[in-house]
This record gives structure tokens, sequence and C-alpha cells, in this order.
């Protein structure tokens, strides 16, 4: 019988995001993480092409934004597009989602509800949020969803252990992962930081890694730039945002400031909501959140010294917000224009038109890892041209959930594995293994772990 342990990289590998990997043993089966599948170049689904919906699932097969594995997807679902449906699969598959990126678990929607879905108990909290705010849209629901303690082994088969060990990342509940194989071990860092409020974390999963001492480190590789070679250490003299410098750089803008205060953020990231909070009553003021927001926040923070505003486009869905967030007081527009210097407001790029209500005024607009992240989206430059109509002051405070290139080749070194995958990068090439070898797969590579620990392409 065929004893090798199967690697499979599915997708994933030379973008940011959409990590699809499967790791087989005999009928015994992990898939980890099921991004949406990035692809900037030549992405017919821009939003204005309407979607299938009895097609969606086989539309996004054809289209190679979803992998074509076998035994995951419904037969229904699959329209005779030729991968085995998971109602033939006599495999114990499971699926574990490292964080709740959509570029790791946007893809969810189109597994078979008959496959486990694990993720940590806290991911899941912040799932069963997102859930409510329709922002999983059309996905799993919640109770679906296994929540599991963090280092805590499952069990899948009878040959493959998963344990999820925390990392710090820019959303909550985020962990990497050790794989259990007959044939030895394997470890994913999922994304991950070591210059966050939390990167304790990050170090405690390298000791954790380290010492269960891996023959596979598949390892993220975000920050690895084209024109510079990574050095290994931890010691940072390169400038990094700090994510603990954040909150001082708020209170000194909006301390010298006496107009209009707004902000940017991407509310997964709770952490970054509370900074927002602290930093408005730090300086004087309060923070308004929108209600979606307001809502995580009151969920998954104990802050309560903030409000909410209804915008425009959930005027007819007042009763419904005022329902959902009923611990939460409510300011009006006109008083939040009247007297916007005692208040510091956030603004999501798809609501800017707001600002439009404060013109005339003077102000700030901190821009902190919201949407559009950056200048590669096109909305960027059309986000600051609106901010700089309205003569608002744009201020870029962010931190990054990604290790820099050196503290990633550091983290390589210390774990020092026999055989490295980096992925997640535009440039994997630039992480180096230290003694063991570095392999760089193509989408559809299958790799074999021997039972001697030994690597080989397939
Ligand atoms: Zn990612
Ligand atoms: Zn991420």
């Amino acid at each position: 019988m065929d004893n090798q342990t199967r690697i499979t990289f599915w997708s994933g590998l030379r973008t940011i995001g959409g990590t699809i990997i499967s790791v087989e043993h005999q009928g015994d089966r992990v898939i980890f993480d099921f991004g949406e599948i990035f692809k900037p170049q030549g992405h017919i689904l821009d939003g204005k092409v309407r979607m299938r919906k009895s097609r969606e699932t086989s539309d996004l097969l054809e289209l190679g934004f979803l992998p074509e594995i076998d035994e995951i997807y419904e037969a229904k679902s699959l329209n005779n597009y030729p991968v085995i449906p998971e109602e033939m699969s006599e495999k114990n598959t499971a699926i574990f989602i490292s964080h709740l990126h959509l570029d790791h678990v946007g893809g969810l929607k189109y597994i078979s509800p008959n496959i486990p879905v694990y993720m940590t108990e806290e991911s899941k909290k912040l799932y069963s949020s997102l859930y409510e705010l329709e922002e999983e849209e059309n996905g799993r629901k919640p109770e679906f969803i296994i929540g599991i303690k963090p280092f805590h082994e499952i069990t899948i088969g009878a040959s493959i252990h998963v344990k999820l060990i925390p990392v710090d990342h820019d959303v909550p509940g985020a962990a990497g992962m050790i794989i259990t194989t007959p044939n030895g071990k394997i470890a994913y860092t999922g994304d991950l930081r070591f210059h966050g409020a939390q990167s304790e974390k990050s170090h405690l999963f390298v000791k954790e890694v380290k010492q269960s001492a891996p023959r596979l480190l598949i390892t993220e590789g975000t920050s690895l730039q084209e024109d510079s070679e990574p050095i290994p250490t931890l010691d940072s003299t390169i400038e990094i945002n700090q994510e603990a410098d954040l909150q001082l750089k708020i209170n000194s803008y909006l301390t010298k400031t006496n107009g209009c205060a707004f902000f940017n953020l991407y509310h997964r990231d709770i952490s970054r909501i509370q900074i927002m909070i602290r930093a408005a009553i730090a300086t004087g003021r309060t923070a308004v959140l929108e209600p979606e927001t307001a809502y995580l926040a009151s969920k998954h923070l104990c802050e309560r010294d903030f409000l909410t505003l209804l915008p425009e486009d959930l005027e007819s869905k007042k009763e419904e917000w005022e329902n959902r967030l009923n611990s939460i007081s409510w300011i009006s527009k006109h008083e939040l224009t009247q007297n916007s210097h005692l208040y510091f407001i956030q603004n999501s790029y798809s609501r800017i038109l707001e600002l439009l209500d404060f013109k005339g005024k003077k102000g700030i607009y901190i821009h902190s890892n919201g949407v559009p992240l950056g200048s590669f989206d096109p909305n960027y430059t059309k986000m600051e041209r609106f901010i700089e109509k309205l003569s608002f002051e744009k201020i870029l405070i962010s931190c990054s959930g990604h290790a820099t290139a050196n503290h990633l080749q550091w983290l390589v070194n210390e774990i020092d594995p026999p055989y490295l995958v980096p992925l997640h990068s535009f440039f994997p090439e630039k992480l180096k293994g230290h003694t063991g070898t570095r392999y760089l797969p193509d989408i559809g590579s299958v790799y074999e772990l021997d039972k001697n620990g030994k690597l080989h392409i397939k």
C-alpha cells in the first residue's frame, strides 16, 4: 500500500493570498486555508459581470478561480465539471483555516457542507459576528464551523493530526499549524508578524515549531522584495511601524488639529478599532463608529466609550440596527457636523460621500490600513483626489500584518527545517533555506514525503 504523505500546492504561491494546500496520507486528507484566489490580471469577475448563481462553482472552476480538487464539491454545484464530487468520496477530509482574511477563508462557501471546517475558537467567534453582518455572505453557517482550542490536537482519520498555534497578525484568532503525518511533521505559518502588540504569540509559535522538528516548513513571504536580500535578524534597525507606536502617532495628530478628524480602517482588525477609540479618549474626543464596526466593537471589545451614526445607506434599516446596537448611543448628523471638533469619525471608502457634509471645514483624514489598501488599487488615487478636493490633510498611519523580510529569514534560520517552501509572496525566491533545501513549487505540483522523511517532487 502507498505509504507516502502527499502534499499538493493548489494555489496562492506567487500571489498574496489564496493559499490552498492539501496533505494526504492513504485515505486521510487535510486541506489548509481556502481563500479566494486572487488574480488581478485578466480577472473577468470585476463586479460588473454577473455571477450565474446556479453555476457559480463550476464557472469558477472553469475560470481557474477554484482549484480542481476531487471530493470536496457537491455534485449539484459541479454541473458535470470533471472532478469527483464529495458524495463519492471515501476519504476522511477536513479543512483548517489559519485566519479570517478573505484570501484565506473566502472560498469556504463552495465546499460541500459535509466536510468539517476547523478554526480557532477566537476565529469562530469573529466569524459569527461577520456572518451576522453578512460579510461572510452565503458562507457556511457558523454552527457548521468547529472552533478549537489552540494547541489542542485534532485527529483526522487514522493518520493525520493537526494543532493550531496562535500567531500575531492583524486579525484576532490567527494561527499557524503543525500537521503530523506518519512520515514527519509539516509546519505552516499562516500570516504572521513579530512587530505587533502580541508578538509574543509569534515567538511562541516559532519555539513550538522548532521543538517539533518539522521536515517541511511552509511560510508566508508577503514582505519579500525584489531588490534586497533579507538579513536573518529580529533586531530591526530598519523603520517598522510598530503597532505600539500607532496610538501615540494618532494622538499627536489629533492633538495638533482643532478641526474634523476622520479615520479609515479595516474593521476585522479589532485591535485597530480599540486604538482609535482610545486615541479619541486620550485627546478629549469621542470616537464615532459606523454601525457595522460598532457592532464588532460591542461584541469583541470591552470599550463602550464610543458613539455610532446611521449613514444614509442604512436609513431604511434604522430599526433593525437600533435593536442590534441597543447598548450603544447614537449621534445625529446635525450634532456631528455642528461640533465636529469633539469627535473622531470613522469613514469607510464606500461612504466617502458622507464627507461632503463637512465641506468647508478644516480636517485630517487618517488612512490606517483601510480599503483601498494602497496605490496598487486604482481606487486609492480616487480616494486621495476626493480628500484633496475637500482640502482635508491625508495622513498615512499604518502597521503591516506581515513579518518583515529580515524577520522571515530569521524565522527560517531559527527553525532550520530540512525542506522549506516560501509562498504567499511576489518574490518567494528571496527567502533562502538555512542548511536545508528550498523548493518553489508551481501551481498543482505534488511532493511526497517518504517513510524516511525525505521530500521528493512527483
Ligand atoms: Zn494572507
Ligand atoms: Zn492575513
